[in-house]
């Protein structure tokens, strides 16, 4: 109940805008996979605070995400679609 009531909080914070990836936690790091990149990159995770708009760790030029960052997300939080 209460990480459901604090990801409502997250998402409703976020800019429509910047895009959210979504991976998972290998401690001490948010691992996900890049589909510009081809790879996974990691970021710093100590706690959900960490959850947050991050910059992009992209190495492909081509990647949108190296002008607007993105949210890192947990992969079980992902909305169906
Ligand atoms: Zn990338």
């Amino acid at each position: 109940m209460t990480s459901t009531f604090s990801y409502q909080i997250r998402i409703l914070e976020r800019d429509p805008s910047i895009p959210t990836v979504y991976g998972r936690i290998e401690a001490p790091h948010f691992v996900f996979y890049c589909p510009f990149c081809g790879v996974e990159h990691k970021h710093g995770y100590s706690s959900p605070e960490d959850l947050c708009h991050r910059a992009a760790h992209c190495k492909n030029p081509e990647s949108p995400f190296i002008e607007t960052g993105y949210y890192l997300e947990l992969l079980r939080n992902r909305p169906f679609s």
